[in-house]
This record gives structure tokens, sequence and C-alpha cells, in this order.
């Protein structure tokens, strides 16, 4: 996976070399010399009791123990019992995620930079396990920190939780191949029981379990998605959540994922229309005509009558080729099988400009005037864009009369 800290990293051997290396049984144990391992190793560690080597490590930052790590294996391991113990975690595991009374932003990156730091170090700890024992092992040490939990946070939107566990968990696998962090993701969805969690909100109404979605929005974007520089580490993210899916569930866990939120909860409010007609121009006029043409065919000709006025708006604000929305309004139009039903949705076209210019003028009429200059702006670029909607309907009927 490409990241901006990939460069940092020592790079993992691949899988084969790795293979033949792992010594999972003996590879943590609690007691100092109680393995195999030669003391050797420890160099000139060894003349000390591991007490002391422990007082040490209180003094090095957690990027200089992730350093010392690499010296050998030894040293590694006890740095890993160096973590089990109550002091190292206690150091390690910060769980401030909730500092409210004094919200900044400097704050809030430093413990994000110090669960960087942790991931590396585990990344470097764990550098000769295979990839399974690997995750079980940092899951463990993790599981004292409840605010890492799917469930485990009773403030979800205000804790740092899950976004420090998402970079810890970025840090950890970066370089990693796909199939690798195709298993994290098996990995966490065992861990938290997601698919399970998922079938309950995708086979429910919208909003009947309005906690279940905001907690699997939370940790979807949280852990997975939000923390990539690189748009492809999301897309193979999000390719993970979805691709178990049949695309109606997709459509409805990128909605709970990607949706818009009231400041309450998750649960989606209905999108003004005009957002709709943005979504379904940048959606490309495949997916735009699909949708489209499915209203047409239900005959819910007002309710598209209304669309291609938003469409009609977006074009004319974003300057994109207002013949582009009166081709669709052609296209859309042959759908409907009979002559009758072709000349009311015109009709409902053009009520549809009326209607909503006049519901605009109302709201200013009304309104109060911080409102004003945007409401009226906006009903400029309505007129406008039925001016320009018109000009290319003209422009089509005269030029098929001439020609
Ligand atoms: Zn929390």
């Amino acid at each position: 996976m490409a990241s901006k800290i990939n460069t940092s990293f020592t790079l993992i051997p691949n899988q084969k070399y790795r293979r033949s290396n792992r010594r999972p049984s003996s590879y943590f144990s609690n007691t100092l010399g109680s393995d195999s391992q030669p003391l050797s190793t420890l160099g000139n560690f060894k003349a000390l009791p591991l007490e002391i080597f422990q007082i040490i490590l209180r003094y090095l930052s957690v990027k200089d123990i992730s350093m010392l790590s690499m010296v050998s294996k030894t040293v590694s391991q006890h740095i890993i019992n160096y973590i089990s113990t109550s002091s190292g975690s206690k150091r390690l595991l910060l769980q401030d995620f909730h500092n409210l009374e004094l919200p900044s932003k400097r704050q809030d990156s430093a413990i994000l930079e110090h669960y960087r730091s942790l991931g590396l170090l585990f990344k470097r700890c764990t550098l000769l396990l295979p990839t399974r024992e690997r995750l079980k092992y940092i899951h463990k040490i993790l599981a004292e920190v409840s605010c890492f939990k799917f469930n485990g946070c009773a403030v979800p939107i205000q804790c740092l939780g899950l976004p420090c566990y998402g970079i810890f968990l970025q840090t950890l696998t970066a370089g990693w191949d796909g199939l690798e962090c195709h298993r994290v993701y098996n990995f966490l969805c065992e861990l938290t029981n997601l698919s399970r969690k998922m079938q309950t909100v995708v086979c429910s109404k919208p909003g009947s379990a309005r906690k279940l979605e905001l907690r699997i929005r939370l940790f979807c974007r949280n852990v997975l998605l939000d923390h990539w520089i690189h748009r492809s580490d999301s897309a193979f993210w999000l390719t993970r959540i979805l691709k178990p899916w049949p695309m109606v569930n997709q459509a409805r866990l990128l909605y709970i994922i990607f949706g818009p939120v009231s400041p309450q909860d998750v649960v989606p409010r209905e999108w003004l229309l005009e957002n709709n007609a943005r979504l379904l121009i940048l959606s490309g006029n495949n997916i735009c005509f699909t949708f489209m043409a499915s209203k047409a065919v239900n005959g819910r000709a007002i309710e598209l009558a209304k669309l291609i006025v938003f469409l009609a708006l977006v074009c004319e604000k974003e300057l994109y080729c207002m013949d582009w929305a009166v081709k669709m309004m052609q296209k859309v139009c042959k759908v409907f099988s009979t002559p009758v039903e072709r000349n009311n949705f015109l009709q409902s076209v053009a009520n549809a400009f009326a209607c909503v210019i006049m519901e605009m003028l109302q709201s200013i009429m009304s309104g109060d005037r911080d409102e004003d200059d945007r409401s009226f702006l906006n009903l400029f670029h309505l007129v406008h864009a039925q001016a320009n909607f018109h000009k290319e309907v003209l422009y089509l009927s005269m030029n098929t009369l001439s020609t």
C-alpha cells in the first residue's frame, strides 16, 4: 500500500523469506532467558537486569524504542515484554481521546502522531511473525483500549480513538501487499463481527438501526478509509467493504458511510434536489440516464420534471453545456411509451420551471436578510438556466424543422 510514510519504513521481506524464518512458538516469552535465544545478541545490555533495561526504555521516545527493536531478535523480544508490562502499556497505550474542554488541533494531532509511532514500533517488533500471528498478538495488547473497539466508546462522535486506531493500522500495514491487507480486513471483520452488523443495517429500514449505522460509518471511515493520502488506498479498502454485497446493498452502505449527517446523529436526511442533480451529473451519462429512465418507467413524471429543472440549474451554475440537459430530457422522453405520456412529461417540465421559480421568489420575499443574497443569487441562476434551457430546445426543434 502506498502511503506518505512508506519510504521511511524498513521494507518487510517477502512472504517466502518470512515463512522460512518465523518461529512463532518461541517468539514471545514472558521471562528473560527462558527461551532458546542466545543472550549474546543483547550485546552490552547483557550486563543489565531486565528491570534496568525497562527503566532505560522509559527514557526513550517511542520512535527510538522502535529503532532499538531492530538491533536484534532478543532486544526486540525484551521490548515486546516491556510493552506487555503495566507500566509499558500505561505509557504507550495513551487513552486521552475525549479532551473536550480544550479542543485544540495540536493536541489532536499529538495523539495521532503517537499512534503513528506506536504502529511503527509494533511493525518492527513483530516483523518476523506471519501476518495472522502478528495481528493476533497486536490485538491482544490493544484489547485494553476500549475506544478502539467497535462498540467500545460511549461518545463515539467526539472520540479520537478510532482515528488513532486507523493511523496505527495504516502504519502497521504500510508496504504490505494486497493479499496481506485483505487478511487484515478479514481479521478486523472477525474481530468486530462487521459483516453481520452490516447485514443488519442493510436489511432494515433506513434509520431503524440508527446507532448501528453510526457505528458502522465511524468504524469504516475512521479506521479504514479516511486517513489515506492516495485515493487508490482508500479505494482498495472501500472495495474490501463493498465487494461481498449485491449492488443494492452496496449503494445503501455507501450512503451510510458517506451520506450527509445531521449534527445529532447519522441518519441521512433527504438531500436537496440540487445536490441530487449534482451527484447524477458527476455519476456520468449512463448512471444518470438509467436512474431517470427507471423513474420514467414507473410513471413518476412530476418528480422527473423537477429533477430536469435542477439539472439545468447545476449546468447553469457550473457552466456545463446546457444542451446536455436538453438531450438527456429528450432521451428520457423516449422512455415514456405513449405520446400522451410524453406530452404530460414535457408539460410537467415547463410547470416545474415556473413552480420552482415561484418557490424561490416566495422564500426571498419572506426570508430573513442574511439569507437574502444567497437566495437571490440562486433565483438569478435559475432564471438564466430556464432561458438557456429553452434556447437549446428552440435550436433543436427549429434545426430539425429546417433540415
Ligand atoms: Zn472514546
